[in-house]
């Protein structure tokens, strides 16, 4: 009796649950319409730049990652970025060319900037106008080519690099192509592609740097005189800073909040962020001072005005876009941002790949190169394996610009983390090379990317910033499939429309929470060896294809329960915020080198590189959700969430040491893996350039090993025991004279010596270096 009615009772409560949730009218007044004027309560407020700056550009691969079941045939699907044969041509020549005509110790040290025939030749062969299509003169690049060039140019010079990066990223030539009238595009495209016009784009100013909304420079629009006229114009002030290029540009982008007291406009006062395009010679505009930005030598520089007239038609897209300058930014942010920086960085890591790996071959002590210690190895692994991450992040972020994507989220988290690993890979690099890195002068490359690393982490949205707001913060509004739905139906002027959306987007969304509560518990308790993957991946990764469903499954329920027991508070709580977005963002590294992987045919020899990159970065995605779930704000369901998402234990330990040892050693020799790994470095085959010399010391390197096999077996035999002149330098010439090698075996170590030297040499330079003398002393280089 007792059973039976307890039966009832619960076929009524489901029987009321599914009236319930089952009729949307019932549903909403019992329950949606409370929970609707809770979350309302406490949704954080956004300003219009905010929402602007959120729901900017578009979400592409990151979105699979964040909904917790990526599509790996999509990804496996995305084409593979490719050279045209115009632009191939351009990166064996002009590339090539350019790369030769700066030499950064000269650009850093003497001329503080590069040289007139660098600048020439750049502008005269469209390197600023690489993005203006064809049809305005421009060199109409793909957004992969654009990447490869930057890519090389910055292996060779940052101020090359950057001089080429900035007129093609966010600034002038992108804002007129998107926005820009037809006489404004008609007259300064074509002069922006041949460097008739040198760009630069004005946004930061001292007292708003990351918020850059809130930049307090004004214009005022009103009536002035204008080549001699009474015109319609605005009356602008500005104090602005760090704006690249501006020392020598020619036509400035400037954003400024414009108001309109007077109501000259229309009724609208205070009419918003503007941009405009200022030629060099507005009166009253004022640029020509530079900072000095590390050593780095990019012109870059403040720039102010102070009640300057300019007309209306200065505004980019003429007065119907004022106003409209930060939506257009925002707008533009993502492409530039997904190759810029990437770019820039990912060249440094190969350049550093290249000449450190090839140093700590050419470089012994204790008789064994130093590349060869296992303590040296650890450093080389890494910046083996990053570099390999970082360069497939950066082709596979610019072939979403080709895809048309602009993706907001991708971008961010490539240019974040590229900039970080380079930071590694470049500190790493100064480990291993010594006093060698540190004596700046001609010889020294890596000293100046070392003093440079901290303009990448800075620009484009500061590091810091990117990760504890913007990696998670707006993916999760951009990428997740019913939170944006959500904040939209709470910001919905007609309430009731307001409420049916939510409604329906609430019980998608708690639909959706729930399936990936019961996913995640299954692939945790499976170790997600049932996943399935597409046939066609390499078998050995597998593995990693079903783990990185099993994180995303797990990160995408993370990311629910997080929203809902924190809700608004979330934002302000960044350590976990950027916990999980580096959770997200290490998915999407994974991703992006395994798609590396299978474009380039699973080269086998690449396969280390690859397997210590994935364990690596699984590693550290564990980590974060560690580091995530030990602060979770409520320790039960911390706890909780950790039985749900590891109820087995971890899967992933740090990587093999016999793995990385197998990519250490990778780049301590020529090999097709360690041409591939390093493909854009400017490497000019002569004694006289740093990278150069190494790589030829490389190869002499390599050919005389055995002969020092040789020489090392008579010493143990105690031929040279006593003997003046047995010491690691003079060996050689002892061991020939005894006749334990042959003429042509000395003739080898000579030259490898003579190389040797090379490298190994610091400058040096008179005492009163800098204030007298600028010129280095030549070293005679030992036989
Ligand atoms: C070499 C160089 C070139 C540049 N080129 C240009 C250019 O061409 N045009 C242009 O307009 N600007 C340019 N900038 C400006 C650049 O974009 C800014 O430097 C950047 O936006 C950061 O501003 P800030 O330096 O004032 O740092 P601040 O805003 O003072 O930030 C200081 C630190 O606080 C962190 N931070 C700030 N807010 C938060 C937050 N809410 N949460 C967590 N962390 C936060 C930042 O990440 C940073 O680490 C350039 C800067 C440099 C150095």
């Amino acid at each position: 009796m007792i059973l039976q009615a307890l039966l009832l009772v619960v076929a009524l409560m489901i029987v009321g649950a599914l009236l319930i949730f089952g009729i949307p009218p019932l549903r909403r007044a019992l329950l949606s319409k409370a929970v609707f004027k809770t979350y309302k309560s406490i949704l954080p407020q956004m300003s219009e730049t905010e929402r602007d700056a959120l729901e900017a550009g578009t979400v592409w691969w990151e979105g699979e990652l964040f909904q917790g079941d990526p599509d790996w045939n999509k990804l496996l699907a995305y084409p593979v970025p490719k050279l045209t044969a115009e632009e191939q041509s351009f990166m064996d020549n002009e590339v090539e060319q350019a790369c030769s005509l700066v030499d950064d110790w000269q650009v850093t040290s003497e001329l503080h900037d590069m040289s007139p025939e660098a600048w020439a030749y750049i502008k005269e062969k469209g390197f600023l106008g690489m993005i203006i299509p064809k049809a305005y003169g421009g060199l109409g690049f793909s957004a992969y080519a654009h990447s490869q060039v930057v890519t090389k140019l910055s292996t060779r010079c940052s101020a090359l690099s950057v001089s080429v990066m900035v007129p093609n990223s966010l600034g002038p030539a992108e804002l007129l192509m998107h926005y820009g009238t037809d006489e404004q595009k008609k007259y300064y495209l074509p002069r922006l592609a041949k460097g008739l016009e040198i760009p630069a784009f004005a946004l930061t100013s001292p007292w708003a740097g990351s918020d850059a909304a809130s930049i307090p420079d004004s214009g005022i629009v009103c009536k002035g005189q204008w080549q001699g006229k009474e015109s319609l114009g605005m009356r602008v002030t500005w104090d602005k800073r760090y704006a690249t290029l501006a020392p020598i540009c020619t036509v400035m982008g400037l954003a400024f909040r414009l108001y309109d007291p007077d109501g000259l406009l229309g009724s609208k006062k205070d009419i918003g962020i503007t941009c405009a395009l200022v030629p060099r010679e507005t009166p009253g505009a004022d640029f020509g001072r530079r900072h000095f930005p590390l050593n780095a030598m990019f012109m870059n520089g403040p720039s102010h005005g102070q009640d300057v007239f300019m007309p209306l038609d200065y505004i980019i897209g003429g007065p119907k876009m004022a106003g409209q300058g930060w939506r257009m930014l925002m707008e533009c942010l993502a492409t530039g941002r997904s190759i810029s920086l990437p770019s820039s960085n990912s060249g440094m890591a190969q350049m550093t790949a290249r000449a450190v790996g090839g140093y700590a071959r050419v470089r012994s002590q204790f008789k064994m190169a130093v590349g060869r210690f296992e303590g040296v190895e650890e450093p080389l692994t890494r910046i083996g394996a990053y570099t390999y991450m970082m360069d497939a992040v950066r082709k596979m972020t610019a072939g979403a610009v080709d895809l048309g994507e602009k993706p907001s989220v991708a971008s961010a988290i490539a240019k974040y983390h590229v900039t970080e690993r380079a930071r590694q890979v470049v500190n790493d690099g100064m480990d291993v090379i010594g006093g060698k890195g540190i004596c700046l002068g001609p010889s020294n490359f890596l000293g100046r990317a070392y003093q440079q690393i901290p303009v990448g982490i800075t620009v484009e949205g500061a590091n810091i910033l990117t990760r504890s707001l913007i990696l998670f913060g707006q993916g999760a509004i951009r990428c997740h499939p019913y939170v944006l739905k959500e904040m939209q139906a709470a910001h919905n002027p007609d309430a009731e429309q307001g409420l049916i959306d939510f409604d329906k987007a609430l019980f998608g969304h708690i639909a959706y929470t729930i399936r990936h509560c019961l996913r995640a518990i299954m692939k945790g308790l499976t170790g997600s060896h049932f996943v399935k993957v597409p046939d066609s991946v390499a078998p050995e990764t597998r593995r990693y294809y079903q783990q990185l469903t099993r994180f995303s499954t797990a990160f995408a329920f993370l990311a629910d329960i997080s929203m809902l027991v924190m809700g608004g508070e979330l934002k302000r709580r960044e350590r976990l915020s950027a916990r999980l977005g580096d959770i997200l963002s290490m998915m999407y590294l994974c991703s992006a080198t395994l798609k590396r992987y299978e474009s380039e045919d699973r080269q086998k020899e690449d396969a280390p590189l690859m397997h210590w990159a994935i364990w690596d970065t699984m590693y550290k995605a564990q980590m974060a959700f560690d580091g995530f779930l030990a602060n979770f704000p409520n320790k039960f369901i911390g706890r909780l969430l950790n039985r749900i998402i590891f109820p087995l234990g971890h899967p992933y330990d740090v990587p093999s040491d016999k793995i990385g040892h197998q990519v250490a050693k990778l780049l301590i020799s020529p090999s097709a893996a360690r041409d591939r790994l390093t493909a854009e470095t400017y490497v000019p085959m002569v004694e006289t350039e740093a990278v150069g010399a190494i790589e030829l010391a490389l190869n002499a390197t390599i050919e005389a090993e055995p002969i020092d096999a040789k020489i090392r077996s008579a010493e143990k035999a105690g031929m040279f025991r006593d003997m003046p002149g047995a010491n690691v330098r003079d060996v050689a010439q002892l061991a020939f004279s005894m006749g334990v090698i042959t003429t042509e075996e000395f003739a080898l170590l000579k030259r490898r010596n003579h190389l040797r030297d090379i490298v190994i040499r610091v400058d040096d330079f008179p005492h009163d270096y800098g204030f007298y003398q600028r010129q280095p002393v030549a070293h005679k280089a030992a036989a």
